[in-house]
């Protein structure tokens, strides 16, 4: 059985709700939405929001919108439109209908507006932000009532209409909802629900110059989109209060089982920053290679590392769905794709940090043919070919001259076994100038080929190697963590925690085997890693191989 099964899906407080809806007859189906905002990639933590909406329209053979929730123009660009769509696709999920778009609501938004600003639930405001904040008050003090706030519908509505024909400027005033000065709640002190931007949207071109609010916004989608159950993450906790004030004081939405919002708490991810604002000035200022970089924990960077969306999905499944607040350790992401990995990724040879070996006794000139399997424990992914030589070239660390008996690999006088082919034994070596080895002179067993040699020799150590005219070269980039504190968020620079060593690239070689390798494709190099070709850099004259994740958990 995989270990990746995503047919388990243990219960959590979201899906017992909608159990309960279900068998109460408040909802006969079951349509969640997920609602990125396009102003970056999406990350590990969207993942988790993914597969909780998506994974739930499919166990319970309902629906699940894709809605960008673009009400902020200036920090939102269609690129990230684009890649957004991509990632949810590339994770395993199809959204139902066409995207959906807050912005395609804004007409209807803007009559809803106008609707409370009839029954005397909304007014413009003209209080300056730093008024506005005075009078907000605090957790502790009530608020003040705006002097703006008793203006009757007829002039509010009227003002309404100048700030969409752009008759005011930029700041100067806002459509407020007429809600209570004196709530606990913040959000409830007369939030401000429309406010004035001379702004290019993306999907609206310069129509608008009036955009509404996100909480304003989110619950009017929802509605219109017969949303059953709009599931977002804990800071929204308070905001449910005006979700719900904002429905329930227009006409169209006094259905009883219309939408309801419920919160789970997001993910953290021990080294990992996860808001897209701090991500973002990582690619700006060019630590990163772009949002894709492997080192990224963006959707796009971890498909670009080798991580498949299988373990992805494994891994949401794993950290649950809770109300905690919780840090989760790195290795359990890790864990998932390792363990996909040893069982599905085929094997492959490749030399880091090649050193010549040269075996004298071989007899041919021209390399001979070995065949090896893909899979140690899995005959069905077949056999590769590999070439075997005079000239091979090993590991760097897989030499010495001497060492005791704890080394199992390649020492002068004493024999090893490459890996699919034969036992070879170090006879002397050529140095440089500096004492570094440049050469080692072996002599091997032609008796020895395969995994059971016919003399039932003991040799101890087995290594890897490529034979030297078929080998490719290859670049290696090898990546660990981006930061070296456990909760970066912490730091108020990311230069402050930003590991050095977040990228160490090497120049080897790979089995011939590997000339065509599929970019993604993940390979578990053997003794290195699970690494698969870079799908932007890795080209047929020019190999690229990222690493995935070590064999073990070599961090902690
Ligand atoms: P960030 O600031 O990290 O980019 P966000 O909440 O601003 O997050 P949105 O594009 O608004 O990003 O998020 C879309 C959906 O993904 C929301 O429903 C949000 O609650 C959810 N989400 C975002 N980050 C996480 C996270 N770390 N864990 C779980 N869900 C998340
Ligand atoms: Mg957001």
């Amino acid at each position: 059985m995989s270990h990746v099964d995503t047919e388990v899906r243990p219960s959590n407080f979201i899906r017992n709700i909608i159990d309960e809806d279900l068998s109460s007859g408040k909802h006969n189906h079951v349509h969640t939405r997920f609602p990125p905002e396009p102003n970056g990639f999406l990350h590990i933590g969207h993942a988790k929001s993914i597969c909780l909406n998506f994974g739930i329209a499919k166990d319970y053979q309902g629906q699940c919108n894709l809605r960008f929730d673009d009400t902020n123009p200036e920090k939102e660009d269609i690129n990230y439109v684009k890649s957004i769509q991509e990632d949810v696709r590339w994770l395993g999920f199809e959204w139902a209908g066409d995207i959906r778009y807050s912005s395609n609501y804004f007409d209807q938004l803007h009559q809803y507006a106008v609707e409370l600003i009839g029954k005397g639930l909304a007014y413009v405001c003209f209080l300056n932000s730093e008024q506005t904040r005075e009078y907000r008050g605090t957790l502790k003090e009530p608020g003040k009532n705006s002097p703006y706030r008793d203006t009757t519908p007829e002039e509010n509505l009227a003002l309404f209409e100048k700030m969409r024909k752009g008759e005011f400027k930029e700041g100067e005033c806002a459509l407020r909802a007429k809600i209570d000065m004196a709530s606990p709640f913040m959000c409830m002190r007369d939030p401000v629900i429309y406010r004035i931007r001379f702004a290019h949207h993306h999907q609206t071109g310069d129509k608008w110059c009036i955009y509404p609010m996100y909480d304003f916004t989110h619950c009017i989608s929802d509605a219109i989109e017969n949303i059953t159950h709009s599931i977002c993450t804990l800071e929204f906790q308070d905001n449910r209060r005006l979700y719900d004030w904002v429905l329930d004081h227009l006409d169209d939405f006094q259905a009883p089982n219309r939408t309801r919002q419920y919160e789970f708490s997001r993910l953290n991810l021990e080294y990992t920053l996860m808001s897209k604002r701090k991500l973002n000035d990582l690619v700006t200022r060019k630590l990163v290679d772009g949002w894709d970089d492997p080192r990224m924990p963006t959707i796009a960077g971890l498909r670009r590392r080798g991580y498949t969306p299988a373990s992805i999905r494994e891994f949401c499944l794993r950290i649950g769905v809770t109300k905690q607040e919780n840090l989760v350790e790195v290795g359990m992401l890790d864990a998932c794709i390792r363990e996909e990995l040893n069982e599905h990724a085929p094997r492959a040879m490749a030399v880091l940090r090649p050193i010549k070996v040269v075996i004298e006794n071989y007899p041919n000139m021209q390399p001979e043919t070995i065949t090896a399997p893909s899979h140690p424990n899995n005959e069905a992914m077949g056999t590769r070919e590999l070439s075997f030589g005079r000239e091979l070239f090993i590991d760097v660390e897989d030499f010495k001259e001497e060492a005791n008996k704890h080394f199992k690999r390649l020492v002068l006088g004493k024999e090893v076994r490459l890996r699919n082919a034969y036992i070879i034994k170090a006879e002397r070596c050529d140095k440089d100038a500096d004492g570094n080895v440049t050469t080692i002179y072996c002599t091997y067993d032609a008796d020895t080929l395969g995994k059971n040699p016919a003399d039932g020799r003991k040799v101890k150590g087995v290594i890897h190697w490529v034979e030297a005219s078929t080998a490719k070269p290859a670049e290696f980039r090898l990546y660990d963590r981006l930061f070296t504190d456990e909760n970066p968020a912490a730091f108020e620079t990311v230069d402050e925690v930003i590991n050095p060593q977040s990228l160490v690239v090497v120049q080897g070689l790979v089995e011939p085997s590997l000339a065509n390798a599929p970019a993604e494709k993940a390979y578990q190099f053997e003794r290195e890693g699970y690494f698969c070709a870079d799908n932007k850099d890795s080209t047929a004259d020019h190999l690229v191989f990222n690493l995935t994740v070590p064999l073990r958990d070599t961090f902690s």
